[in-house]
């Protein structure tokens, strides 16, 4: 049975985007942002902007050092990194 937090929240995007460098992914979910910035302020590579179809973008995947930090300051659960 699921919780009311849990039956809430958007069904997981089917077309998530990933951004790979070297061995480790970041990968975004569409239709959970709400734009709140704290992962754009956040980011210590300043490498994090909000798109025009309203989902976040990694301007410059090169330039991330794979902090974790937007996984952790995301509310909505927008980020997931992975290393291979
Ligand atoms: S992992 Fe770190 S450097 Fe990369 S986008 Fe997230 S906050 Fe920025
Ligand atoms: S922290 Fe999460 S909800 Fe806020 S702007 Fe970034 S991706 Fe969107």
């Amino acid at each position: 049975m699921s919780t009311p937090s849990a039956a809430a929240r958007p069904v997981k995007d089917l077309e998530p985007r990933r951004y790979r460098h070297g061995d480790a992914v970041l990968t975004t979910y569409r239709g959970w942002c709400k734009g709140c910035d704290l992962c754009i302020r956040s980011c210590p590579s300043g490498i994090l902007a909000l798109a025009d179809d309203d989902r976040i973008e990694v301007t410059d995947i090169s330039r991330c050092i794979f902090c974790g930090i937007c996984v952790v300051r995301c509310p909505d659960f927008v980020f997931e990194l992975d290393r291979n």
